[in-house]
């Protein structure tokens, strides 16, 4: 498509699928952003989270100047400082006494530098990416199994395939575009299969024709009872496996001990037999089968093992490198996969190599080194523990959030405080991180930057600015490759992303005649002009090829693998139990993840009132039975607390859930909420391979939380509520929301209030109500007839709608009618309460849904998109459009 001079084709930091962009500004001052048609992750779609981008472009919680010491300063003064204190502890105790913890929203480009300038000139291998924390069980099953960290396939294998195994993925809210393409493709075909298999009914099992709701923890039983019953029953391709793979005996062999039958491996996973023989005939049955495999599976002390138990499923029955066959694992981050390409994980080196002797010679020897590191550094949870006990003195920590996302989070957090030195390059001025550091960097936002992103398909993208670099906001590539300047290195004389792409792209095909699968041989040597424009490619994209930028979609095609022998290698695997099994003292098992409208810790998604609108608090999802048990209601605030530490957040209350299991977002931070950080909570448990935590699996108890009184306040300004036990904020509309709750009731609600508001004595428009034998106060402001500010606060967690409360700020002036109703806390017949948004779209509330379901016979998604356009964008809120209507008109049944 040609595009118009202003705009810009870019990609989205968010998820792993990597959609392509186009921003154009919106004639208000502001940037509007599209599905790029031409993209081949997206053709056009965007999530929820995508099409808000546009919302979190302000630069009101940004750091724009480099600050020591608290001090600000200048690039200068900030860079020979952190020079001279890396040089001299680098001098005393040695390269491995500093490390750089980094992220996947990196750009390509930024990854490379650090991890050359950590891994080639520092002489440490002390840098690891919190992709570690996402995916690197797939990089080490890959590494296992193939001899090099591949992903065979592309997304449209998982359109063209005939069975689709979903496994560890709630794709539906974490990778919403690839399940739109997903959901296209079962409408065309209905014959496509869809299996998901999940410890919770997902959004994702929407669409499913069988839901494997299986014990956590049990997926290599699983996947090695299928091997198993695949051999047993002759559905191996013999063929395949003689020519193109190795150790299949001794695998088998492992299988049968831990998986002998269908029934005790139905037994050992807690799932119905015949749903499992099922799945199982059907995967054998179905020669375009794809398994893809997301967090569940990666985010477990057996991570690694699991992901090799898929594998071996599809190389039994040579099903890999073919359309729409094979194993897939879809990344969390932007831009994981590019991390990986770099050598930002702290056991590989830069282009796929290894520590292998000959990797570290050949590497140095392009660098026009002679400090390589030539042995494995410290992987993240390993890291912050070596920060911890003082050996590790100094840390750099670049464009992420280890204080919330690292598992057990408050040891995190002790090892920040005591650490030597910690520098923070980040482009917002306050993250839990970002308070323990002693020199803040201010470092570009997407929107800012230029480089390449390689997304879950290996498919490579532009991402390109639209906006100038704030205040003295630099480039990561820059900060980076300015700090070597100043530690007297050589070979950082960038002066452009596209230098950096060269060299990276140079290094991948240096020596490498075929031997590694990592080769941009063919983009070496880009012009401005051609990178500038570099249309999305799927690595390898090698010289030799025919046309000088084609990539390629399918990997392993001639069966050929990168192990020593050519052959694929089957994993022997054993399933091993959690690293901490529940007891009497923590009885449920704790997992974490994503909720569909946040990303990572907030400090983007935060910022939209859109986003925030879906769900604004943290909480902890529990099965009917335990919240019975626990005498926990739906609303009622609740402690979830392990071995570790606790958190209080609010209860939710959902059939989704296996009975014995709780779910809390990974979200909250102390920049949003009083104490809702799940990882303070979650167990640091590793896989012995990947080193990849364990993030579903931590054993908790939950206990009901017993306020003295619960609150909300909207206000057109914000609010300093730090000082109570529980807080949440979040932006909506254009207020500020706040959630609060007390131990101890006030002396006076009239001063708390007017104290917390900042109210003058002679505040003139304020009105107010207190209702002794409720324990019940409401409060609101005024000015020139708006609405300013609204206080609720009651003896009860049951308190009035928000939502409708926020439709009356949008009045210019509030009518004495409105005010009664106000302070009553009930809304009028006439009042508008559109409820929780679900589509965040076109901003449709639950209540406007139900609604219609009920007194306009809108049943279907489809109907209620043609009435009221829910779900007709990004069809993010597809699955819980259905889950409304089935609940609505369950309700009105049995009403
Ligand atoms: Fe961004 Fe959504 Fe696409 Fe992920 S699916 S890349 S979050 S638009």
């Amino acid at each position: 498509m040609n595009l118009d001079d202003t705009v810009v084709r870019t990609t989205c930091p968010y998820c792993g699928v990597g959609c392509g962009l186009l921003v154009s500004p919106d004639g208000k001052g502001g940037y509007k952003v599209r599905g790029d048609k031409d993209h081949p992750a997206n053709h056009g779609r965007l999530c929820s989270k995508g099409s808000a981008l546009g919302e979190t472009l302000s630069l009101d919680d940004r750091l724009l100047t480099p600050v020591l010491d608290g001090e600000a300063c200048d690039w200068d003064t900030a860079l020979a400082a952190a020079a001279g204190k890396f040089s001299s502890i680098i001098e005393q105790h040695g390269p491995d006494a500093v490390a750089f913890y980094v992220s996947g929203q990196l750009l390509t480009e930024d990854y490379y530098v650090a991890n050359k300038l950590m891994k080639g000139f520092i002489g440490s291998a002390n840098i690891d990416t919190n992709s570690r924390l996402c995916m690197s069980s797939s990089v080490a099953g890959h590494k296992r199994a193939f001899g090099s960290d591949t992903v065979p396939g592309c997304y449209e294998d998982l359109e063209q395939c005939d069975l689709l195994v979903l496994t560890g993925s709630n794709t539906a809210w974490c990778h919403p575009v690839l399940y739109q393409r997903i959901v296209n493709a079962k409408k065309d075909r209905p014959d496509l299969k869809v299996v998901v298999i999940d410890p919770r009914r997902t959004p994702t099992c929407d669409i499913a024709d069988l839901h494997l709701p299986l014990q956590p923890g049990t997926d290599t039983i699983l996947f090695g009872g299928l091997l198993t019953w695949l051999y047993q029953h002759g559905y191996g391709d013999t063929g395949f496996v003689e020519k193109h793979t190795e150790n299949l005996r001794a695998t088998l062999d492992a299988a049968a001990w831990y998986a002998p039958s269908l029934t005790a491996v139905a037994e050992l996973c807690g799932i119905d037999e015949g749903n499992l023989r099922d799945f199982y005939r059907w995967f054998a049955q179905t020669d375009k089968t794809i398994t893809v495999y997301s967090q569940g599976v990666n985010q477990s002390s057996s991570g690694t093992d699991k992901v090799n138990a898929i594998i071996n499923c599809h190389l039994l029955t040579g099903r890999i490198g073919k359309p729409g066959m094979g194993p897939f694992s879809v990344t969390g981050q932007p831009n994981a996969m590019g991390g990986r390409e770099v050598g930002a994980l702290s056991n590989q080196l830069a282009a796929h190599m290894d520590f292998a002797e000959d990797d570290v010679d050949r590497i140095g020897r392009f660098w026009g080194s002679d400090n390589m590191a030539n042995a494995p550094g410290k992987k993240a949870v390993e890291m912050f523990e070596a920060i911890e006990s003082g050996d590790i003195k100094a840390l750099w920590v670049i464009a992420t959030n280890p204080a919330v996302s690292m598992p057990d989070a408050g040891r995190v957090r002790s090892a920040l405080e005591k650490c030597e030195f910690l520098v923070v390059s980040d482009c917002m001025q306050d993250t839990d991180t970002m308070r323990y550091a002693d020199l803040r960097l201010p470092a570009l936002a997407w929107g800012e930057k230029s480089g390449t992103v390689t997304n879950s398909e290996r498919c490579i993208s532009r991402q390109l600015p639209f906006l100038d670099a704030p205040g003295e906001s630099k480039a990561d590539w820059w900060i980076l490759s300015e700090f070597a300047r100043h530690m007297g290195y050589q070979g950082f004389e960038y002066t452009d992303p596209l230098d950096i792409f060269s060299e990276h792209a140079a290094l991948s095909a240096f020596e490498n005649d075929g031997n590694r699968d990592f080769d941009l041989g063919g983009l070496h040597g880009l012009n401005k002009l051609q990178y500038d424009g570099l249309a999305p490619v799927h690595w390898p994209v090698t010289s030799a090829g025919e046309s000088p930028l084609a990539g390629k979609q399918r990997m392993f095609t001639d069966g050929r693998f990168f192990t020593p022998s050519g052959k694929a290698r089957f994993v022997t695997v054993n399933p091993r139990p959690p690293g901490r099994l529940g007891d009497p003292e923590y009885p449920l098992i704790l997992n974490t993840g994503r909720i569909r409208d946040q990303w990572h810790t907030m400090t983007r998604t935060g910022k939209s009132p859109r986003l925030n609108g879906h769900i604004y608090e943290p909480f902890a999802e529990l099965h009917p039975l335990d919240s019975q048990r626990l005498s926990i209601t739906e609303g009622q605030l609740v402690t979830v607390e392990s071995h570790l530490g606790e958190i209080l957040v609010r209860a939710r209350i959902s059939e989704s859930q296996r009975p014995g299991s709780i779910f809390v977002p990974m979200h909250w931070n102390d920049c949003f909420a009083s104490n809702a950080a799940v990882d303070k909570v979650v167990n640091a448990y590793t896989d012995p391979v990947s080193g990849q935590p364990e993030f579903k699996h931590t054993p908790v108890r939950a206990t009901a939380w017993e306020g003295a009184w619960y609150g909300f306040v909207l206000s057109r300004q914000p609010i300093d509520a730090t000082t109570l036990p529980y807080w949440v904020s979040a932006r909506r509309k254009s207020l500020y929301h706040y959630e609060l709750a007390g131990h101890q009731a006030a002396s006076d609600w009239s001063d708390f209030t007017r104290e917390m508001l900042k109210l003058s004595d002679d505040e003139h428009d304020w009105i107010e109500f207190f209702d002794s034998a409720n324990q019940a106060y409401r409060g609101a402001r005024f000015i020139g007839g708006r609405l300013e500010s609204c206080v609720f606060i009651s003896g009860d967690y049951s308190l009035p709608p928000r939502d409708w409360l926020m439709g009356l700020f949008d009045a210019e002036e509030i009518t004495r009618q409105q005010r009664l109703r106000l302070l009553s806390g009930i809304p009028g017949d006439d009042s508008e309460d559109q409820g929780a948004i679900v589509c965040s779209c076109f901003s449709v509330g639950r209540n406007t849904l139900c609604d219609a379901v009920k007194n306009k016979g809108l049943v279907t998604p489809e109907q209620i998109g043609e009435v009221l356009q829910a779900g007709t964008n990004c069809g993010s809120c597809v699955p819980e459009l259905r889950q409304l209507i089935a609940d609505t008109l369950a309700s009105a049944e049995h009403a």
